[in-house]
């Protein structure tokens, strides 16, 4: 839903730049989601790295510990199996002999219990002789499985009886067996990997951060391509829009969509007079060169398109911003003055009149004078279409014409020049 709102309606058709936003929304996300992921299995990899090197590290140790200490960790049975028992008598020795030994290994405690989860040694000298009965990994170890684990530990206190704060340790269990190859026991171990881990973290950060670059720089190359092609898309959509609706020649709108907007107006005026309201007319006004063809004859073809294009600016200059004209025929223009009515639109046709007529158009470096018939109406109440009042106005224009060109034909009228 967030992702819709932000991407919009993805209608690329209409809107080239929604395919842009979907890109840049589905980058982001993928980039963050890379991201995550990319972090998160560095970082998973690396924790079993450090749990698997401390495990073999804690194997060595605990066999070497065994290979010194045997006879004191563990007792033989009458019938030739042995179990794990330290004389209390030989306690204070062996603790001061296994934190010699233990110190330069970087562990931080070590325990050993027999095969009954009892502790029968510990760094932590108060918890001996307690038993462990619900220890999940303990057990698990019992069966004679080595099992290690990665965990941060808030508070430690070291072989040195010291404080550790936020410490990294792998805790080990190591099963211990009998020459029978029963498990008697088990070691377990905290090794203190802070130092591994922080550079570890580190480098999860370094790479995490290289590969956003990667990533970053993909995408905005790519964004960059995509909006040069959404740009040029956009372009050529509205060239092709324009090139519907304009009249190459003069640049007004041409026939089909001056016709839309005769429609549409006309609707507005009618609703407007339905509901009561002022200004519900719309004023048509039709205007036609006179005698164009002899312009043709006598100059060509393309000194007609000139006075074309000169007559056309000289009616756009004459109109509001929300008037609008259109080439209906070769010389004939149509004009749509909204919310116009029968007065007014005379005062526009004649101002057209008057700027076709009083300065002369430069054709092949000649001063001709042009004139334009005008045919003028609008909108009434009984009209059911936009084509009843341009009739009146193509009626306005024939009489104009027939009147004898270059005078203005209002509705049921010719006004004289
Ligand atoms: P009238 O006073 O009765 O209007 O006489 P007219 O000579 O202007 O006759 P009419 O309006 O019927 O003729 C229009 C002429 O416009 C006919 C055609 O050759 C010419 N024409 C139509 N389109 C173009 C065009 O795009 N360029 C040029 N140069 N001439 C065109
Ligand atoms: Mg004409």
């Amino acid at each position: 839903m967030a992702i819709s709102g932000l991407v919009g309606k993805l209608d690329v058709k209409k809107d080239p730049d929604a395919l842009l936003r979907l890109f840049s929304v589905t980058a982001m996300v993928s980039i963050v989601i890379i991201l995550l992921l990319a972090g998160f299995g560095f970082r998973e990899g690396l924790e079993r790295f450090v749990e698997s090197a401390a495990e073999e590290d804690a194997t060595s140790i605990s066999s070497a510990l065994l290979s010194e200490e045997r006879d004191k960790i563990i007792a033989p049975y009458a019938d030739g199996g042995s179990y794990m028992h330290i004389d209390p008598a030989d306690l204070p020795r062996l603790d001061q002999h296994l934190r010699q030994f233990l110190a330069p290994f970087g562990i931080v405690k070590i325990k050993i219990y027999s095969n009954d989860c009892r502790i029968i040694y510990s760094t932590e000298t108060g918890i001996i002789g307690m038993t462990n009965l619900n220890n999940k990994r303990l057990n698990h170890a019992l069966t004679g499985v080595a099992d290690s684990k990665f965990e941060k530990k808030e508070d430690v206190h070291d072989l040195a009886k010291e404080q550790r704060l936020a410490v990294d340790v792998v805790e080990t269990y190591i099963p211990v067996k009998d020459k029978q190859n029963k498990v008697i026991g088990c070691f377990e171990i905290y090794q203190d990997v802070t130092s591994t881990w922080t550079i570890f973290k580190n480098s999860i950060a370094l790479l995490v951060g290289i590969l956003f670059l990667i990533l970053m720089v993909a995408f905005g190359l790519s964004f960059i391509v995509i909006r040069k092609a959404t740009r040029s898309v956009r372009e050529i959509q509205q060239a092709i829009r324009k090139q519907a609706i304009t009249d190459p020649l003069t640049g007004l709108l041409n026939k089909r969509q001056i016709l839309h907007t005769a429609g549409t107006e006309f609707a507005r005026a009618r609703r407007r007079r339905e509901k009561g309201m002022p200004d519900a007319e719309v004023a048509f006004i039709m205007v036609d060169i006179d005698q164009f063809k002899e312009v043709n004859d006598r100059y060509g073809h393309l000194a007609g398109d000139h006075l074309l294009k000169e007559v056309s600016d000289r009616i756009s200059t004459s109109l509001r911003g929300f008037d609008a004209v259109g080439r209906f025929g070769g010389d004939e223009f149509l004009i749509i003055l909204p919310n116009t009515n029968l007065d007014e639109a005379c005062l526009v046709a004649r101002k057209i009149w008057m700027l076709v007529r009083e300065e002369p158009f430069v054709l092949e470096g000649d001063q001709v004078r042009g004139t334009v018939s005008i045919g003028v109406a609008t909108s009434q109440a009984g009209d059911t279409s936009y084509t009843d009042a341009m009739k009146r106005a193509d009626d306005g224009l024939y009489r104009a014409k027939s009147g004898g060109r270059d005078r203005i034909g209002e509705q049921a009228e010719v006004l004289g020049t």
